[in-house]
């Protein structure tokens, strides 16, 4: 508001009429905004105001010095400079924005490709439907076909807004298994066991469930619990007891088997963003630069040194350096694009596109791992499911009265509210090996219209797949998707594990009380019966479940594949982490949006510790180094 009031008390009237070149009117939101320039101004001073103004509408925080442009940078000879350079305000980025700003002593600079996360839909729960699909809001990837899944491109989905995707996901709240994070430590990284994992989730978040030894009650991340108050809810977890499920009220203190309803991360019925959670109350400190629309395209070295950013904005190419360490938070799909992009990959990749290395490292961008969810949908006997209200306008109406007043209903709390971890193998898994998202709503595509029937969805993912896929440049233009191969259902004890997912969720259809509410099994259908069939079933319609991960792993100096070491420094160059939900070496048992909170919330720690140590050199910017910098640069091209 304040640069809109700035831009009015600029000395400029709004146009009466529209003739150019002395007036200019660009769209803000919701508003036009129309300038015309008094006729004593030059054409010089016009274009100056020009610009000014867009800055000031388009600059995303309330930071009194603003990027100058790189010619600007060079003539007055002051390179915008910070302790940290963030890339990425995802639910890593916006993590390590917050804690390493805290103290005051370092400069912090936060670069996010996409704009500010205003667009109302993102902090309504239910709003997941229309951030799914959205151009501005979502990067909207694809794979490439999968060989397994009859040769389908898979439509994944990324957050593009402050908070990254935790401004457009499920909100569901889960850590993952004891044995997830145990794997991690015994892989070859120290400090990454659960019992080392959970102070730190406990300190992200603040749980309805109150404090215990496991749950935190003083973190920016709500964790709050769906009221329990949905009969077909209840009917599909009185089912799973009767198949041996247990009932559980909280599904993270390391164990997660068992049925209830799920936690969501909302506070009074609005979504929790990272964004919300840790950038809204960091964002007015004056040593946290937020700049949004921030398209980072090489991470600059010196050397071996990563000294800072290249990024574009609006078409102009700027600089950030950074004088301690540049952090990589673009998520699983871009932060392995990116520091292929910068000469870190695999040599393969690098000289495909003559790339010159800054560092050879096979394991970037390789790993890839996913959950891959296969929904079966039934047709319900009454019309009490989300597809009933949301098909008549006075369901809208109680949709919306329900969340209100009460902060209750499908608009708060999203769309899946039951939640199951179980065993579908029990002869081969010794905790659960598949998660079920129950929601009381169905649609032919996740996100899609509604059907006009009442309907239920059993969403089943197998939570730790064996397939591998990658993530590879597909040229050097950065801002060109890069090609995605999940290959999902590459592996016999994947493609069984999933069969054996949809049977159990058949089983639990079939049993009293869900049974009586199951008028017809709408897909797979009634002629799918064989484990053959079943497995086409999967191959023609599963999808993600949205959790790629692992493309940067984490991992000892023996393992080849290993891209950062377990403090996230990326091995084989200096001043340069990864932190954000590629460096998980395999895929937690669950969605991943609090594992990868977590994660950042261990590397601040990190970070900070070592900074107390003395342990991490500082780089001085000095204007002959960068120069020097792009003269290698220059001469490598
Ligand atoms: C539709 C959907 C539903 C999901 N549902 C759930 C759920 O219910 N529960 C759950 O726990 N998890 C869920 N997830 C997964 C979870 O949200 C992600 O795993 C997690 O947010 C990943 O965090 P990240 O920090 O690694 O990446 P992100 O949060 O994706 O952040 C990356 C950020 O970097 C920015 N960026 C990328 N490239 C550049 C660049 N070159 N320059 C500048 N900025 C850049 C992006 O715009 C983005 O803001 C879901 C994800 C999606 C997409």
């Amino acid at each position: 508001m304040t640069r809109y009031v700035f831009a009015w008390c600029f000395p400029l009237v709004p146009s009466r009429n529209n003739r150019l070149p002395r007036s200019f009117s660009i769209q803000k939101s919701i508003f036009r905004l129309r300038f015309q320039f008094p006729a004593r101004f030059s054409l010089r001073r016009r274009f100056r105001c020009c610009i000014k103004i867009l800055r000031h509408l388009d600059t995303s925080c309330n930071q009194p010095t603003l990027p100058l442009s790189v010619g600007d940078q060079w003539r007055h000879g002051s390179m915008q400079t910070f302790d940290y350079v963030i890339v990425g305000a995802g639910s890593a980025g916006c993590v390590l924005a917050n804690r390493l700003s805290q103290n005051g002593k370092f400069k912090v600079c936060l670069l996010e490709a996409g704009p500010r996360d205003r667009y109302p839909w993102i902090h309504i729960p239910i709003g997941y439907a229309k951030t799914m699909t959205h151009p501005e809001y979502n990067w909207r990837f694809y794979t490439e076909p999968e060989p397994e899944l009859a040769g389908r491109k898979i439509y994944q989905p990324r957050g593009r807004t402050l908070g990254g995707s935790s401004s457009i996901n499920g909100l569901i709240y889960i850590r993952g298994q004891r044995r997830d994070y145990d794997e991690w430590r015994d892989l070859g990284n120290p400090g990454w066991g659960w019992d080392e994992c959970l102070p730190y989730f406990r300190k992200l978040e603040t749980n309805d469930l109150g404090a215990s030894a496991t749950r935190g009650d003083s973190g920016p991340m709500h964790a709050t619990s769906v009221p329990p108050e949905h009969e077909l809810v209840d009917a599909f977890i009185a089912a799973s007891e009767r198949v041996g499920v247990p009932r559980v009220n909280d599904f993270n203190d390391g164990r997660q088997e068992g049925v209830g309803y799920f936690q969501v991360s909302t506070k009074n019925g609005f979504r929790c963003s990272t964004a919300v959670a840790y950038l809204k109350p960091a964002k007015h400190r004056t040593n946290l630069h937020i700049e949004t629309l921030a398209y980072a395209t090489k991470i600059l070295f010196h050397g071996k040194r990563a000294t800072g950013v290249r990024y574009t904005r609006q078409g102009q190419s700027f600089e950030v350096h950074a004088k301690r360490e540049v952090l990589l938070c673009a998520g699983a799909i871009q932060s392995p694009q990116l520091l292929q992009i910068s000469g870190v990959g695999p040599a393969k990749v690098l000289s495909e596109f003559g790339i010159t290395p800054v560092h050879v490292s096979e394991g970037v961008g390789e790993n890839l791992q996913d959950h891959l969810q296969v929904r079966l949908m039934y047709e319900v006997t009454k019309p009490i499911t989300t597809n009933d209200a949301v098909r008549s306008l006075t369901g809208k109406a109680a949709m919306g009265l329900q969340w209100l007043l009460r902060r209750s209903g499908p608009l708060a709390v999203g769309i899946n509210h039951g939640g199951m971890f179980c065993r579908a193998l029990p002869e081969e898994n010794a905790t659960p090996d598949i998660q079920f998202h129950f929601a009381a709503l169905s649609a032919d595509s996740t996100a899609g219209a509604v059907h006009d029937f009442p309907g239920c969805t059993y969403s089943i993912c197998q939570l730790r797949p064996e397939s591998r896929g990658f993530v590879r440049l597909r040229s050097l233009e950065p801002s060109e998707a890069p090609r995605i191969q999940a290959n999902y259902l590459s592996t016999e004890t994947d493609r069984r594990t999933t069969v054996a997912g949809v049977k159990f969720a058949r089983r639990v259809a079939a049993t009293e009380p869900m049974a009586g509410y199951m008028k017809r099994e709408y897909r797979p259908g009634p002629d799918i019966r064989t484990d053959e069939e079943i497995l086409q079933f999967c191959r023609e319609y599963a999808t993600t479940i949205f959790h790629p991960s692992g493309t940067t792993k984490m991992g000892p100096a023996h393992d080849p594949g290993a891209v950062v070491d377990a403090q996230l420094r990326v091995r084989g160059v200096e001043g340069l982490r990864v932190v954000d939900c590629s460096i998980m070496p395999t895929l937690i048992s669950g969605n991943t949006n609090i594992p990868t909170v977590m994660i950042a919330e261990k590397a601040a720690d990190m970070i900070l510790n070592s900074e107390r140590q003395g342990a991490e050199p500082t780089y001085v910017v000095n204007t002959s180094q960068v120069r020097a910098s792009r003269q290698q640069e220059v001469t490598n091209s």
